[in-house]
């Protein structure tokens, strides 16, 4: 039989090889590695080696966590061929996004924490009542527990350990069961840029492993990355010790194309944005909203231009669009192109199951389906777009906000009003202008609506992974002080 190698789970410096579940490579189905199954016992142990590990690390300076969070960087960067191989492999993702997207935006993420937390910001110390001096500590919360999805695994993970790392807590992590591999290589990799061991914990597995991590007494606040049905799980989970709680969830973003949009660049930005990592990206240009007079003329060239999309092998640097990520996925991805064949709306592009082996499914286009379709209102996670016509601006803005979601969104138009309006009036945590999709380490990432709540990247995010505490000194030394009489005595 051949021996795949096997990742272990990380906790405190060992590495557990408890139990064995096979990886499957996207692109071919078939087993490449297998990973450790962890046990609630695994999560107990974690948790207790994390909050050991956290009373020290959070007792250094922010230039002492800040220099070390940096050499991380750095020996995390000396691995990004490695790392961008191995996240290719186990996610179907095209090498050329994992290496010049997935690795370096997390080495930077990572120094930006670093750097972001010399700089808090908060109220001036002062006497806001007589007497007394008021000053803020932001205090880390203590062991976050973080559940990562598996589409963009490494960052994901990365997203939520720098800012917790950098505001003096420690972590476990739970990636998503699929695709654990390079949440366990950077936890190893903390270990030898000299991180203390029990900072980053992975503990591999499903729902019981995350389970259990939600409703461990010792963990003060869940960071879960994922669907929004898991997330109201979490949310209930949490409160049974009313832990602290982050959600970013699912998406289904609008895409608002006017008539006075440059349309070229308009139809450039939903094909990347569209089929990127295979569609299976929560801030995904999924729904296409265009305005009627130029309505024809951008279907037209959107399927054009999606023809020319290069689906196939993930290793090759030519490689445009991967495979989806399991079987699962793309049965979940063509039943909802089925169940919209059903309901009479038309496949321009696409829609049919590839016969090659591996998880592929091409770039596909509905066209004009009812706002109620589920084509529309669901999170469908796969190369599908949905293409919808508008007659005015407040036209487009209802159908854009007409859906449960708030994640991300974008508007293309040549008019620097409409722009401001629209961005204004939508409800979604980002809104582009005339692109789709970039993100920055320095501004926020989050939901609105039932895409969840809180903020991952920029200072918002250290914000969350700390709770702020009010600390009165009292300046006088007197033993009775002018307010006692209110509940004891004379004034
Ligand atoms: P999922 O909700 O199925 O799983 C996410 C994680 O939760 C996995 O690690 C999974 O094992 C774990 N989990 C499952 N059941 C659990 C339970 N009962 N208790 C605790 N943990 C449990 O999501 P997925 O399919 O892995 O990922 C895709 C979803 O993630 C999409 O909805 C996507 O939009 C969302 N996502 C959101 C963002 C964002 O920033 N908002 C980013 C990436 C992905």
């Amino acid at each position: 039989m051949e021996k795949f190698p096997h990742y272990p789970m990380v906790i405190g410096d060992r590495l557990v090889t408890t139990g064995s579940q096979d990886l499957i490579d996207p692109a071919n189905g078939e087993c490449f590695a297998t990973v450790a199954i962890g046990t609630p016992d695994d999560v107990a142990i974690a948790v207790a080696q994390a909050q050991q590990a956290q009373r020290e690390w959070s007792q250094l300076s922010y230039g002492e966590r800040s220099l070390a969070l940096l050499k991380f960087a750095d020996v995390v960067e000396q691995h990004t061929d490695d790392l961008a191989k191995l996240e290719s492999q186990n996610a179907g993702k095209p090498i050329k996004l994992a290496q010049n997207g997935d690795v370096p935006f997390s080495i930077d993420n990572i120094r930006y924490f670093a750097s972001v937390v010399r700089r808090q910001e908060g109220a001036a110390a002062g006497s806001y009542v007589g007497g007394y001096t008021s000053m803020l500590r932001r205090e880390p919360i203590g062991v976050v527990a973080a559940i990562t999805p598996w589409n963009y695994p490494l960052m994901m993970a990365v997203w939520k350990l720098a800012p917790a790392l950098a505001a003096g807590n420690a972590i476990v992590i739970k990636p998503a069961p699929n695709t654990p591999i390079t949440t366990i290589e950077l936890a190893k990799l903390a270990l030898e840029a000299g991180l203390p061991a029990g900072l980053i914990n992975v503990v591999t597995g499903g729902p019981d492993v995350g389970e259990s991590l939600c409703t461990h007494p010792l963990v003060r606040m869940i960071s879960f990355t994922g669907s929004t049905l898991t997330g109201k799980r979490v949310m209930e989970l949490a409160s049974q010790h009313l832990k602290r709680v982050t959600l970013e969830l699912g998406g289904k973003a609008p895409f608002v194309v006017f008539a006075d949009a440059d349309l070229e660049a308009a139809v450039q930005g939903a094909v990347v944005a569209g089929y990127m990592n295979t569609g299976q990206d929560c801030t995904a240009a999924t729904r296409l909203y265009v305005q009627n007079e130029v309505f024809d003329q951008f279907l037209d060239r959107l399927i054009e231009v999606s023809k020319q999309v290069r689906m196939g092998d993930p290793t090759q640097s030519d490689t445009d669009m991967g495979p989806l990520v399991s079987q699962t996925q793309r049965h979940k991805v063509h039943g909802y192109v089925e169940a919209a064949r059903q309901q009479g709306i038309k496949v321009a592009l696409g829609g049919e199951l590839p016969e090659d082996a591996g998880f592929f499914y091409p770039p596909t286009i509905l066209v004009d389906p009812p706002q109620t379709a589920s084509c529309v209102q669901e999170e469908i996670f796969g190369p599908v777009l949905v293409v919808k016509r508008f007659t005015d601006e407040a036209e487009a803005i209802a159908l854009a906000n007409d859906i449960p979601y708030g994640l991300a969104g974008s508007v293309w138009t040549a008019n620097v009003q409409r722009a401001m309006r629209v961005s204004a009036a939508l409800e979604f945590g980002t809104v582009w202008v005339n692109d789709h999709i970039p993100i920055a380490s320095e501004m926020p990432h989050g939901g609105f609506k039932q895409s969840g709540f809180g903020k991952d990247m920029s200072h918002y995010a250290l914000e969350e992974y700390t709770i702020v505490k009010h600390v009165m000194f009292e300046n006088t030394g007197a033993q009775r002080k002018p307010w006692h009489f209110c509940a004891f005595g004379d004034a």
